[in-house]
């Protein structure tokens, strides 16, 4: 065999995999055909949360009156801002394809797909490995309906030539509701079209009504209940029809109507690895496809496709698999956050999914963050604990508002050592934070759940 381990696709996953097997030891190569990094450092995350910064920017000039500061504000200069992540991103890309070079993998600028088993064609090349592992992660989905094809996808967002005056986003999952709030921060009129009658499916009800009041205070036009029927071109402008009859005039489409998992076209009949009916690679618990040398990490499993779990999937595979260190990453309370403006962090189970199994105890706090006594900024943070009422475990926790992604990082790791409310409330609180209503939420909301039922 020419490799010990191939990885097909230099993402989040891959380049992780690749890199600690190639540091104990294992003749690696890793393959990519598009952009090192893949979706989180190209088309996703990083330029996501730069585009997020620079809407806040905006917010910020307008707060500062209230604190005695004259800031005029001059137009935004999308270019610039456009330039400036393109060159951060382009230093990001070379940092990964460095990382697989430092560690002496061999790289393959190219795409590679299975012939057999363990044969893969790399850019017309015949290459053999003992190994492989399927990185390639996901794509936008293209939902069809007429017109559609004069939508863009989030691909495109990154590189739009200018900053459209009137923007209709479809969709209300994570990457709808984040670019709505960038587009918006930055000056545009944003009308935001989804088919639920909240944003953001799956996760918690009091989290979801709060962003959707957290929206509208944005300025943005919420439209639920609604799916797109037809796009037309008038000039310059769109016209967006939705299911309700209604016409929009904008500038911009932007569908967000979720990702799909990137096997087309990798030959995976050819290497007997059994796909699930979204086309994603079925693993188990340990990462294995249907076949045993053969594993898949990352968003091509869609199951939880966040990138920090990805990294972690690969680093794990590559100390089981070279390492002597076989482990395996739980897919329970894993963090995660929409970078809306404000944030939405979230760990564990929603009050919804809590109280299924159990009575719950829950906690809830919205208040106006200090900063906004004195900006007059309309702005709300919410937060809310779920708590085992048996147990006293702290099942669940949530937060709209500003730093939510930066508060829950910390709380997860007491919900990941199973932290008790006793546990939260014994801990010292920060004055003046927001973070430390968490410790400080004493006062019962209500009761949820089998026993509430009962009563
Ligand atoms: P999501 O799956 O989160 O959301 C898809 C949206 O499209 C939902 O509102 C869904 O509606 C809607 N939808 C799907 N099909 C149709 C249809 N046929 N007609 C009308 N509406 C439809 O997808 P995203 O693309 O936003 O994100 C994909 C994944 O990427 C996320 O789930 C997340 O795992 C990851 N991600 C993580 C980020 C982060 O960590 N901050 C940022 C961006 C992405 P409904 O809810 O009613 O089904």
């Amino acid at each position: 065999m020419d490799f010990d381990l191939f990885v097909i696709g230099g993402g989040s996953a891959g380049v992780r995999c690749g890199r600690i097997a190639a540091g104990h030891g294992a003749r690696v190569a890793v393959a990519e055909e598009r952009f090192w990094g893949g979706t989180c450092v190209n088309v996703g995350c990083v330029p996501k949360k730069l585009l997020v910064q620079a809407g806040e920017y905006g917010g910020w000039a307008d707060d500062a009156a209230g604190f005695g500061w004259t800031i005029k504000k001059g137009p935004h200069d999308w270019a610039k801002l456009i330039a400036a992540k393109d060159r951060e991103i382009g230093r990001l890309n070379a940092i990964y394809r460095r990382l697989l070079d430092n560690a002496h993998a061999t790289i393959f600028d190219t795409r590679a797909v299975f012939l057999d088993p363990h044969t893969l064609d790399v850019g017309g090349q015949r290459v053999t490995a003992e190994r492989i592992v399927i990185a390639t992660g996901g794509h936008p989905t293209r939902v069809a309906f007429p017109g559609s094809e004069h939508a863009i996808i989030s691909d495109d967002a990154f590189y739009l030539p200018t900053m459209p005056r009137r923007v209709a986003v479809l969709g209300s999952g994570y990457i709808a509701v984040e670019f709505a709030g960038i587009f918006a921060a930055l000056g545009a009129q944003v009308d935001l079209v989804y088919r639920a009658p909240l944003p953001l499916r799956g996760f918690d009800q009091d989290m979801r009504e709060a962003l959707a009041e957290a929206l509208t205070a944005q300025g943005i036009t919420l439209h639920p209940g609604c799916t797109p029927r037809a796009l037309a071109l008038d000039g310059d402008a769109k016209i967006l029809t939705l299911s309700n009859g209604t016409d929009l005039t904008t500038d911009l489409v932007f569908s967000a109507l979720g990702r799909a998992p990137a096997t087309a076209g990798l030959g995976l009949d050819k290497a007997g690895v059994t796909t699930g009916l979204t086309g994603a690679v079925v693993v188990d618990a340990h990462l294995h496809t249907s076949q045993p040398h053969i594993y898949a990490i990352g968003d091509v499993t869609d199951r939880l496709n966040l990138t920090p779990v990805a990294t972690a999937e690969g680093h794990a595979l590559a100390d089981s698999l070279f390492g002597k260190l076989a482990r395996s990453i739980s897919l329970h309370n894993v963090p995660t956050a929409v970078f809306s403006t404000p944030p939405l962090a979230t760990v564990g189970l929603t009050e919804e999914q809590a109280a299924a199994h159990g009575p719950v105890d829950v906690y809830v706090s919205k208040f106006t963050p200090m900063r906004h006594t004195l900006s007059g900024r309309a702005r709300k943070s919410v937060m809310k604990l779920v708590v085992d009422q048996t147990t006293q475990k702290v099942l669940g926790a949530h937060m709209l508002g500003e730093d939510a992604p930066e508060i829950m990082q910390g709380l997860a790791i007491a919900l990941v050592m199973g932290a008790t409310k006793a546990d939260f409330d014994r801990t010292i609180g920060i004055h003046p934070t927001a973070a430390e209503e968490f410790v400080t939420m004493r006062t019962r909301t209500r009761v949820a759940g089998v026993a509430k039922a009962a009563e």
